[in-house]
């Protein structure tokens, strides 16, 4: 303690208590980064190392996960409040860097994460983007997206001093490399390699997040995922994705060299995981660099092909890149040649149009060039690979049998339990002692709780306690009121029609209509307040950034806001239900959101979410799971039973059978069902219009009505029958409890360190 103390008031200057929010975080950040760098591991002291390629790291604040890892946290927030100061508080200063948009980037660094917890020789390899995804406000009950800087007020990255020459549309570009360190718990630091362009200039950005896309010098690294939807957005991702991989590339080839590697040995020295496409591009830019440096050219895609492994994230197929060759042809027309190369080699040995680079519209297509050239190919939940194998890859799964394997997403337990929701980590450590922080198949050892009654109601006063600070802090930050004494019903994930935000919209109409309903039929003030007496108090949270350019995803969140402004205004109703978007969903939110649910939305359109891993968040804190039997949901389901999950809807083969067929048409299901019919009506009603903008909503209504492309009205009434029955499940707090314990003791199998092991055991094979 003395020693902290003192290393902390030098820092500083003057004393704790003198001191303010903003020179205690400073001062703390100096000490964590000084306790994190002491535990870099030595370069060259292991041969080979696994290189994570990631056009995207959601990381998330930084300081109490450090300190966590640091082993510093108990001892610093006690310092903290013998002073009278708060570690909440000061945690609030530190701006979350947003380099990502959401699972896919957090998934990345939950795995830096346990890499590093693991004592694996590994680092991350992605961009310094100046500006995250986008901060989004809520303006007239719509989005709208502001710049997000978090790079000068963060101090979090370290300048190398490297860098390298990229040439890239006809111009050459000096990159710099910043590292950020990533702390295991109670182990080795790695380091986060983001590259960066010194010319960058955020000053170009203008009107929310307009920029001039030509300019590259200027705006490279300015954005997380410029806009695509013009030809400039495109060139410009590609420019991204260039610069991000032949950085890499470089790197790569200098520490393996030093590290004793001669080329030909490569893949003794170094494993690159793709994560998703974005970094395909360093299969033929590493085959490139092998041939300047005078290998051959068959040696040199040998040698690619056995230290290349491919994550692949989704089937939806705007997902899956692919770039126009005259595109490439612009930007990278070092890398075309081989490209072609590449292909020709496919071609040769298949017959099989579908499995081609580049295809006849002249479109080279990222995933199969992975897939060809890449030693592994895996999905990301057991149900996700088997339709990779059975449909979307079937071709290749006939190639290569033994590439394809499953890795089932994970979560660290350390930032998902232990920094979200510390109570609760210590409340589990105090009953089964805390090996599960590492060994997290040991949390199933609070099973044997599962009819102990005083745990049971302990777990649910942490909840209680839980839901009451995520209301305070609604209430301070977002001027927000919510009753913790209600059920939390929450639903935070990316906007996209598949995740089905419209559909737990639709029942939040239908259920307040039926509230309406009986609140007319009761007629006079004295009777309404009972009418509602024995209705489950219920506050349905939403949380949902939606890409600037989907305007279908805008139409959800007018919709929801809409709605939330309808019931706001009724006094009586919203007594008993409230509907509420919590604005700007980022990983800060989703640590504040989480440890507060009761009932988890996961509700996607089987077949669509490959994994998910906020069902994995929710269920380790003790919440339960609605959802559809989709992406990693069937493994919790497998796990937990029928009896602690609420699992309704179409299975994942019928809805392939209706896709292959053609044969849905949501406007019978309009048709027929009433309770439907009437809740989709009710989006263009005058209560609605009354607040709300005609376009969007009209828009809304038709893209269900006439087309639904993501199937809702088929699983609305499963759906309706399954929450209302949690809804009254949850009435009986000892049984409900004992499905949150099974939920908690069950997560273990989801620990990104599992994950992390399996791709090492597999993939990887670094020590
Ligand atoms: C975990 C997480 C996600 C992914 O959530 P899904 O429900 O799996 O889509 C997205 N955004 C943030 C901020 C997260 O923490």
């Amino acid at each position: 303690m003395e020693l902290l103390e003192e290393r902390l008031v030098s820092e500083m200057g003057k004393s704790v208590r003198e001191a303010t929010n903003e020179e205690i975080y400073s001062g703390l950040l100096h000490i964590v980064q000084t306790e994190a760098a002491k535990k870099l591991p030595f370069e060259g002291s292991k041969k080979k190392k696994v290189y994570y390629l990631s056009a995207e790291f959601l990381i998330g604040k930084l300081l109490s996960n450090n300190l966590i890892n640091l082993g510093m946290f108990d001892e610093v927030r006690d310092l903290l409040e013998k002073n009278g100061k708060e570690i909440t508080q000061i945690e609030e200063i530190e701006e979350e860097p947003s380099l990502g948009n959401g699972g896919l980037g957090r998934l990345a660094s939950c795995f830096l994460d346990s890499i590093a917890t693991l004592n694996l020789s590994g680092c991350g390899v992605g961009l310094n983007y100046h500006l995250g995804l986008f901060r989004q406000d809520f303006v007239s009950l719509q989005q709208k997206a502001q710049p997000n800087p978090w790079l000068n007020k963060s101090g979090w990255e370290v300048k190398t001093g490297k860098g390298y020459d990229v040439t890239m549309g006809g111009k050459t570009y000096h990159s710099t490399l910043c590292d950020l360190y990533v702390t295991g718990y109670q182990s080795e630091t790695i380091p986060l390699h983001l590259f960066d362009l010194d010319t960058v200039d955020e000053s170009i950005v203008h009107d929310g997040i307009t920029f001039d896309k030509k300019d590259i010098a200027k705006n490279l690294t300015l954005f997380l995922y410029p806009d695509d939807s013009d030809d400039d957005g495109r060139k410009l991702r590609i420019y991204q994705q260039y610069f991000m991989v032949s950085n890499g590339a470089q790197m790569i080839l200098d520490e393996c060299v030093a590290r004793g590697c001669n080329l030909h040995d490569l893949p003794d020295y170094a494993v690159f995981q793709i994560n998703d496409t974005h970094p395909s591009m360093i299969i033929p830019e590493m085959i490139r660099l092998l041939e300047e440096r005078g290998i051959g050219e068959d040696e040199a895609v040998d040698i690619v092909s056995k230290c290349a492994a491919y994550t692949n994230h989704t089937i939806l197929a705007e997902a899956l890149e692919k770039w126009p060759i005259s595109y490439l042809k612009e930007i990278v027309p070092q890398l075309v040649p081989i490209i072609e190369m590449l292909d020709d080699r496919v071609r040769r040995k298949f017959d099989d149009p579908s499995v081609v680079i580049i295809d006849k519209n002249d479109t080279v297509h990222m995933a199969h060039m992975d897939i060809h050239y890449g030693k592994s190919v895996n999905g990301v939940a057991k149900l996700h690979t088997e339709i990779l194998k059975d449909t979307e890859l079937h071709s290749f799964y006939q190639i290569y049998p033994d590439k394809f394997n499953n890795k089932t997403n994970g979560i660290t337990f350390r930032r998902w339990l232990l920094s979200c929701d510390p109570e609760l980590g210590k409340y589990i450590a105090g009953k089964i002692g805390d090996g599960f922080i590492c060994e997290s198949e040991k949390l199933e050892d609070l099973l044997k709780y599962a009819d102990d009654e005083q745990v049971l109601e302990d777990l649910m006063q942490i909840k209680d306690r839980n839901k009451v600070r995520l209301a305070k802090y609604l209430l301070d930050v977002k001027g927000i009121t919510v009753d913790p004494d209600s059920i939390f019903d929450i639903q935070a994930k990316r906007l996209h029609e598949y995740k089905r935000q419209q559909m737990n919209l639709l029942w939040c109409i239908h259920h307040y209509l039926d509230l309406r309903r009986k609140v007319q039929a009761a007629g006079n003030a004295a009777d309404t307040a009972s009418a509602l007496s024995g209705e489950p108090k219920v506050t349905v949270l939403f949380a949902a950034k939606a890409a600037p350019a989907y305007v279908i995803a805008q139409d959800i969140i007018h919709a929801i806001l809409c709605l939330q402004h309808v019931i706001e205004q009724d006094p009586v109703i919203s007594k008993v239900f409230r509907v509420v978007m919590v604005d700007n969903y980022n990983i800060t939110a989703a640590e504040k959101l989480i440890p507060a649910c009761d009932i988890s939305e996961q509700i996607s359109l089987a077949s669509k979410e490959a994994s998910g891993t906020g069902n994995m968040k929710y269920m380790l804190n003790g919440a339960v799971t609605l959802g559809t039997e989709d992406g990693a949901n069937v493994e919790i389901h497998q796990l937990v039973g029928d009896d602690n999950i609420y699992i309704f809807g179409m299975r994942s083969q019928e809805v392939i059978d209706h896709y292959a067929k053609g044969d849905y048409v949501s406007r019978t299901y309009y048709e027929q069902d009433p309770v439907l019919h009437e809740a989709v009506d009710f989006l263009t009603s005058d209560e609605m219009l009354g607040c709300g903008c005609s376009e969007r909503l009209d828009r809304l209504k038709n893209e269900l009505v006439s087309k639904d492309w993501f199937m809702t009205f088929p699983d609305f009434e499963e759906y309706s029958k399954a929450r209302e029955q949690a809804y009254r499940d949850y009435a009986d707090r000892k049984a409900w409890a004992r499905k949150c314990l099974v939920n908690i003791a069950k997560a273990g199998y989801f620990s990104s360190d599992r994950t992390i092991r399996e791709y090492n055991r597999d993939i990887w094979q670094v020590e």
